[in-house]
């Protein structure tokens, strides 16, 4: 039975070692960290329970189509429940709950604009069509040739999928009002990217997040890591926690052993699911790296997050489950990430209370916040800037809430980039991994098999498909697809 390695233990090579478990191989994955499930950590402080990475539970069909293929169901595992309204936004001058059922979506649109609600049904319409050809089809490309996507199909498709236009103009085209204009941009700050350089293909989003629904597996995401550590478990797949990759012993064009700080394991075929540029141009010998130290600074990275997790000794009112901020010029936020990397000078935020919706996490009366900025990578992180934006995040949290929140303050903890770079080997203390710019789609992404090794395979959010969880288990899938195909 060939033995294949995987490295790390995040979503990407969770599925790629049950996928490939499933298929006969005999898989062992090496974590560093000494719990598995990559940057969707659980940090357990007193009664409070947080999720440190992953929050937002989309497209439920990807997960339960993933455990489907085990001949298992999401609910063999955890206990999921459509979150409504999906969560809250704050405008500067409003704030409005996004409610699930899109009857009362189209209303809530119509009250800001008219004429809203036709348009919005017109966009999800074609959104919708960008979904099924996207996610169910595009995203399961292993991205090695513009060959995959000469199908008749995609042909007649392609220019209804609007790769070429963008985000931003999409959206300007169906909405007016400045409001439902960002309403309908947010969920491409998952990607990575600004409306100005994601390409109206992505408004696949809008479709994920308005008519398939924001969800919450109780107890929280990392529930998602235990369903799938359990899986692979099962499947035989053997996980060694606390344990890092290292290097390689090479030869003959092949990677023939791992090192790790546990001992040397002997492979036939390596799947690296940590970070793509630590095992590019840390962990691989020079003569075998894939690409070059250019190439990766020329990559545009999704941002870094400031993030803090807060369990409150009193609730705090007025929150939804997700609530986002987008009380500041989204504008001169996402030109702070991207064109003059800077710490923020008017943040847009992100603010979870998962204690809203599910009492296991936090005490009783109790509230358990976890606030997220996005930032530019690879900007310094020291304390006293942390703290100079936790003050200011908590004054305007304050007066959104009217609640003393700073002086009723349990338990707190902040992460930011160096965070990112100590615990999972991240490139410029990135959060999710590369951007889904035009330039950084399918086969322009970093390859899923290295051009100089035989059997080296990628898989995670810096290849194809692109980041975020969903996509993370498409691309253990991919990979798996591939290594069966080469080596069965
Ligand atoms: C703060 C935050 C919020 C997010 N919010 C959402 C959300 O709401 N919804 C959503 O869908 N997605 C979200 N994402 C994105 C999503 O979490 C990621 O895209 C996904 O988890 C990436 O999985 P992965 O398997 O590619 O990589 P990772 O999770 O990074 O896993 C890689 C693993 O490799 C390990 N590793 C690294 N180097 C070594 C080594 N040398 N030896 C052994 N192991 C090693 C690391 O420790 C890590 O466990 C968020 C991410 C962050 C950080």
């Amino acid at each position: 039975m060939k033995h294949i390695g995987l490295i790390g233990s995040g979503f990407a090579s969770l599925s790629a070692a049950c996928f490939l478990a499933k298929a006969g191989f005999n898989v062992t994955v090496f974590e560093k960290n000494a719990s598995p499930g990559g940057r969707a950590q659980k940090l357990e402080i007193n009664e409070f329970t947080f999720d440190m990475g992953p929050s937002w539970y989309w497209m439920p069909d990807v997960f339960e189509r993933f455990f489907a293929s085990f001949e298992k169901s999401v609910s063999d595992y955890y206990t999921l429940t459509r979150l409504d309204p999906s969560y809250g936004v704050k405008f500067r001058e409003s704030f409005h709950d996004i409610p699930a059922s899109l009857a009362h979506l189209e209303e809530e649109f119509e009250s800001i604009e008219a004429g809203s609600a036709k348009k919005l049904r017109q966009f999800l319409r074609q959104a919708e069509f960008k979904y099924k050809v996207g996610i169910r089809d595009l995203a399961h490309k292993p991205g090695k040739s513009l060959h995959e996507f000469l199908d008749f199909r995609l042909l007649t498709g392609i220019l209804k999928m609007d790769v070429f236009t963008s985000m931003r103009k999409h959206v300007n085209k169906y909405f007016k009002d400045p409001r439902l204009r960002q309403l309908v941009k947010f969920p491409i700050l998952f990607l990575g990217g600004t409306p100005n350089n994601t390409p109206a293909l992505y408004s696949l989003m809008n479709y994920a997040d308005m008519s398939l629904g924001t969800w919450y597996p109780q107890g929280g995401m990392y529930r998602v890591v235990e369903a799938m550590v359990r899986l692979a478990r099962e499947l035989g797949v053997k996980i060694r926690l606390n344990e890092e990759v290292t290097g390689f012993e090479y030869r003959h064009g092949k990677i023939t052993h791992i090192n790790t700080s546990g001992g040397q394991f002997e492979i036939d075929v390596l799947v690296a699911g940590a970070d793509y540029h630590f095992v590019d141009q840390v962990l691989l010998d020079e003569e075998y790296r894939h690409y070059t130290p250019r190439y990766w600074k020329k990559q545009t990275m999704a941002p870094s997050s400031l993030l803090f997790y807060i369990g409150t000794k009193t609730r705090v009112p007025k929150l939804n489950h997700h609530t986002l901020f987008f009380d500041r010029d989204f504008d001169q936020h996402a030109s702070e990430i991207y064109e003059t990397p800077q710490w923020p000078s008017a943040p847009l935020l992100y603010v979870s209370a998962t204690s809203k919706t599910d009492p296991s996490i936090a005490p009783e009366g109790k509230e358990n916040l976890v606030i997220l900025m996005p930032v530019a990578p690879d900007l310094p992180d020291p304390e006293e800037t942390r703290m100079i934006y936790f003050n200011s995040i908590m004054d305007r949290l304050e007066k959104f809430t009217g609640t003393d929140i700073r002086n009723n303050i349990e338990v707190m903890r902040s992460y930011a980039h160096s965070n990112f770079k100590s615990d999972y080997h991240s490139y410029r203390g990135n959060a999710y991994g590369l951007a889904n710019t035009l330039r950084q789609t399918a086969i322009l992404k970093p390859s899923i098999k290295n051009k100089k090794l035989k059997n080296l395979y990628y898989t995670g959010q810096l290849t194809v498909p692109g980041p975020g969880v969903p996509p993370s288990l498409i691309s253990g899938e991919v990979v798996a697809r591939e290594v069966s195909g080469d080596y069965a």
